[in-house]
């Protein structure tokens, strides 16, 4: 008699969030900009309560104008009773551009949290990840999205310090583009780098670290052109703001990040991190920290446990009751030369 609830509530199209239950009242959901009209199907849990779309002429069948269209459902039980179901459901307008969702697979993390109207993004990775996948997710399949530097599988490659990741979206009618974009960062390579080219080597050494150009930046207008890894030249310019060899003051955006070079040095071909150790294997750059961890030249990482304390050394001198006994022992002999001094 009293029951005021919807047994059903859909719209035809369109996805409402949250899921349907006869309790919840308040829903969202977004329409592409092609999309002129819903249908709603609903259905009433006592079929002697009536209800009534609040919206446009009443009918079922729901215009839609661009941006926030509000549809109230009044349900009116036997008794009188009275309850208001809502749906916010936005048409997109064919003039915008925006992203639904970013991410960078697998499972990394971007700072700040992805927000359709925030525009930059960074992330960083492990040593070993040279390629990553970047997903982007349009609210309306009739936006364009394309992601700058993926190759056709969808994958990018990545440089060994920072790579700028550009997701650019067009409007259903290509009036407006937006462009999102991810500095991805990977982590500092452990190992020194040895490139198979004596050139290479030359043109891609930090004058600082003596080790390959880890994210170079170079400064601005340098005669002749003084290039360095980020960390090191951070740290050097950290109390003076001069150029380390010349120590002529740097001016304001001193610093130039050295991309090209990034991604020259990336493909450039290195030795195993490992060729020490009878690995012969010779691979680019960018993807020799994947090799590495799968190298079976690589040293075990942590020395085991038991390679100690499964000897008799460790036995005879670190269980427990042995152990007492050096103690003791010691003690002793520093009492026999105290009692043999005074005496
Ligand atoms: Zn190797």
């Amino acid at each position: 008699m009293d029951n005021c609830d919807l047994d059903k509530l859909s719209v035809n199209g369109a996805q409402l969030c949250p899921s349907f239950k006869p309790d919840i009242t308040l829903y969202t959901a977004t329409v592409p900009s092609s999309i002129n009209s819903v249908k709603l199907d609903l259905l009433t849990s006592d079929s002697g309560a009536s209800c009534k779309i609040l919206f446009g002429d009443g009918s079922r069948t729901v215009n839609l104008s661009d941006g926030l269209n509000r549809i109230d459902i009044e349900v009116i039980a036997e008794d009188g009773t009275g309850k208001t179901y809502s749906i916010e459901l936005t048409k997109l307008s064919a003039s915008e551009a925006s992203l639904r969702a970013l991410a960078v697979e697998e499972h990394h993390q971007l700072h700040p949290v992805f927000s359709p109207d925030l525009y930059e993004y960074s992330c960083a990775v492990s040593f070993d990840c040279h390629v990553v996948t970047i997903q982007a997710q349009a609210p309306d399949h009739n936006m364009q999205v394309t992601v700058k530097e993926a190759c056709s599988s969808g994958s990018v490659p990545l440089n060994v310090g920072d790579t700028l990741v550009t997701v650019q979206v067009t409007s259903p009618d290509g009036t407006n583009l937006q462009v999102y974009t991810i500095t991805i960062t990977r982590e500092h390579i452990p190992f020194p780098v040895t490139f198979c080219d004596v050139k290479d080597q030359m043109m891609f050494e930090c004058p600082v670290s003596l080790n390959a150009f880890y994210r170079p930046v170079s400064i601005n207008q340098s005669d002749p052109k003084a290039i360095f890894s980020s960390p090191y030249i951070d740290m050097l310019t950290q109390r003076s703001k001069v150029h380390p060899f010349t120590e002529c003051p740097l001016g304001d955006s001193w610093k130039v990040a050295e991309t090209e070079l990034d991604k020259r040095m990336s493909s450039a071909l290195v030795n195993c991190f490992f060729a020490h150790r009878g690995c012969k294997s010779v691979l680019k750059l960018g993807e020799i920290g994947a090799h590495a961890n799968d190298c079976p030249y690589k040293p075990p990482l942590a020395l085991n446990t038991k390679d100690v304390t499964e000897t008799n050394w460790y036995r005879k001198h670190f269980t427990s009751s042995s152990s007492w006994e050096i103690e003791t022992k010691h003690s002793l002999q520093v009492g026999q030369r105290y009692f043999s001094h005074h005496s």
